[in-house]
């Protein structure tokens, strides 16, 4: 795809535009390793990457690929592993970590507005000054961004009391595909420096009136179609996010020997502390922990952990509460210091990575009292692999479980063999009554079952009215075709040919066709001095790879990852 390097600094800065093949595969890559083959299905790099400072330069940027048909990626800092922030079909990437101001606070409304490119970190350290915390924040804050978390919309540090974090978001702004510039539920500004005032007025009337002919509600109400859909509808610019008071916190831990007695331990403290936090780590994960090394009666066990953020006598009455199911739970309490430890290793879990060096992660939301038959039934489907599974318990009786899969992408063969156990994952995580943890790209086959019915088809009639040309994020969370490479290509006609083979030479035989026999041994096919059986397989082949061109991904997994699948049994046998 050609893009103009000198148009593109002119709307964004010459200093803030990249096309060097070096950039663009860097930004091309999010947390998670993958095998070449993933990049034979999906674009393995994006053609130019621009880090805008402001909204109106995203605006112009939105309005030059529009114009030349140029796809977009909105992007945070890559720390997610599902795909959304990755190229489908080469273009464009937005990096918004440039615009990270924070633009309002006032204590008395509860609420900070921030540019979607600050990271947690830096939000939280601003707000901690003043006395304040954020009610939900993910354990990545020190390098995610604001605007990535609400547009991924997962559970984080504090979501156990709180919820999710689109539960946390009071208003956004958003630039629309077409360029409009739109504000949806309350987003708190000073409006005395609000130089977009007209532009959004405009964006507002256009986006009001699209939301009454799809029978939606207003703009104070439609916040969600942005949130949580993974940038497949818009870059979002601005976000005022509730916050509270930072009140005295408390860590707390116990071990345990087996997950039964932690689930038991943890319903009980759901349901008569409400913490802030809490998290569980399995045994799989503490034993790879090697700053456990001076205590290693924890390694192997159970951790549950998590927090206490109230008053001081609420704190003094529920403290006991914590040491006291702990221990009739058949768990150990750890002292503070450990306590505190596990506190801190909240915003660490990439510590295990050195077990890899590659990091494969595979991300549900499962039903608290199914946790232990999950773990179970993850560690046989695994149990050639090394995993390490954690996750963090919501206050609606569910968890998510991140089962992070170390690997050695060195290892092409087996690397590439092994890629389809994170998807296995997210299908076994249906069995047990839960869903695939996020969307993004790779989980778009879910995408229905993860927002609802009623709620997906609305998703989808949006972004046929917003973006129809389909250059917002292409792919992520509503499928579609992509660039396949030329391996992919070749991998289609060799399928293609085998199954015509198979099909013209054993099926008439094995069924006593006697005719088609005769048909393919006829005079009239011999006339182009081939075997027959190689022309029907040559045809095969060309249907094989017209099928590998016009397949979307979601296609191209559902037959791929079977095949994977079976690839990696006969290899280990
Ligand atoms: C160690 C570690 C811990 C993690 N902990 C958590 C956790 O506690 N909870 C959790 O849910 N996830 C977690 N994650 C996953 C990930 O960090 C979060 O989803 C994170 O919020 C993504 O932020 P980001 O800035 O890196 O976004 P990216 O990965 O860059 O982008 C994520 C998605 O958002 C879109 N996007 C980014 N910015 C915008 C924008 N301004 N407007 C519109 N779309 C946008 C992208 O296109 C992409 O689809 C963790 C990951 C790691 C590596």
């Amino acid at each position: 795809m050609r893009v103009d390097e000198q148009r593109i600094g002119d709307i964004v800065g010459a200093d803030n535009v990249s096309t060097t093949p070096e950039t663009c595969m860097i930004y091309s890559k999010d947390v998670t390793s993958l095998p070449d083959l993933a990049h034979q299905i999906v674009s393995p790099r994006f053609d130019v990457v621009t880090q805008p400072v402001d909204v109106l330069s995203i605006q112009n940027l939105i309005l030059y690929a529009l114009d030349k048909g140029i796809p977009i990626v909105p992007r945070g800092n890559g720390t997610s592993g599902w795909g959304g922030a990755i190229p489908t079909r080469g273009g464009l990437c937005v990096d918004l970590s440039s615009m990270s101001e924070i633009l309002y606070f006032n204590e008395f409304e509860s609420a900070v507005t921030v540019e979607t490119g600050i990271t947690w970190r830096d939000l939280l350290t601003f707000l901690e000054k003043l006395g304040f915390t954020l009610p939900v924040y993910p354990s990545s804050a020190t390098a995610a961004t604001v605007g990535g978390f609400v547009a991924s919309g997962g559970l984080g540090i504090g979501s156990t009391r709180y919820g999710t974090i689109l539960k946390q978001v009071h208003g956004i702004e958003v630039v629309l595909p077409n360029g409009k510039i739109v504000r949806l539920g309350k987003l708190l500004l000073d409006s005395k420096n609000d130089i977009l005032k007209e532009k959004v007025e405009e964006g507002n009337i256009w986006l009001s009136k699209q939301l009454s002919a799809a029978g939606l509600g207003t703009l104070e109400q439609e916040t969600k179609l942005f949130t949580g859909t993974y940038g497949s509808l818009g870059i979002i610019t601005k976000v005022t996010l509730k916050t509270i008071p930072k009140l005295q916190l408390i860590p707390f831990a116990g071990s345990f020997d087996s997950m039964v007695d932690l689930v038991k331990a943890a319903n009980r403290i759901l349901s008569e502390v409400k913490p802030f936090f809490l998290r569980f780590l399995a045994d799989n994960y503490t034993s790879k922990l090697r700053a456990l090394n001076e205590h290693e009666n924890e390694s192997g066990k159970y951790i549950l952990t998590g927090a206490l953020l109230d008053t001081f006598y609420q704190n003094e009455d529920n403290v006991p509460i914590i040491r006291t199911v702990t221990n009739e739970e058949n768990g150990i309490v750890l002292d503070d210091t450990r306590s505190w430890f596990y506190w801190n290793e909240r915003l660490y879990p990439l510590r295990i990575k050195r077990h890899g060096p590659s990091l494969v992660p595979a991300e549900i939301l499962a039903p608290i009292k199914m946790l232990p038959e999950i773990l179970e039934k993850t560690k046989t489907e695994l149990r050639n692999s090394k995993v390490a599974i954690e996750g963090t318990l919501s206050n609606d009786s569910t968890s998510s479980v991140m089962v992070w899969i170390l690997d050695d992408e060195r290892k092409k063969v087996s690397f590439t063999i092994g890629w389809y156990r994170s998807f296995k994952i997210a299908s076994l995580a249906e069995r047990f009554g839960g869903l695939p943890y996020a969307v993004g790209l790779w989980n778009g086959r879910h995408a229905r079952k993860f927002y609802g019915n009623d709620s997906y088809n609305v998703l989808k009639v949006m972004k046929k009215k917003l973006d129809p040309n389909d250059i917002m994020n292409p792919v992520k969370v509503f499928g579609g075709r992509v660039t396949i490479g030329r391996e992919s290509m070749l991998f289609g006609f060799l399928v293609g040919f085998i199954v015509a083979l198979i099909a013209g030479w054993v099926i008439p035989r094995g069924l006593g066709l006697v005719w088609i026999i005769q048909l393919l041994d006829s005079s009239l096919l011999q006339i182009f001095y081939f075997p027959p059986l190689v022309i029907i397989g040559l045809s095969g082949g060309l249907v094989g790879l017209l099928i590998t061109r016009i397949m979307t991904l979601n296609q191209a997994l559902t037959i791929g990852i079977p095949i994977l699948r079976i690839l990696s049994k006969i290899l280990r046998k």
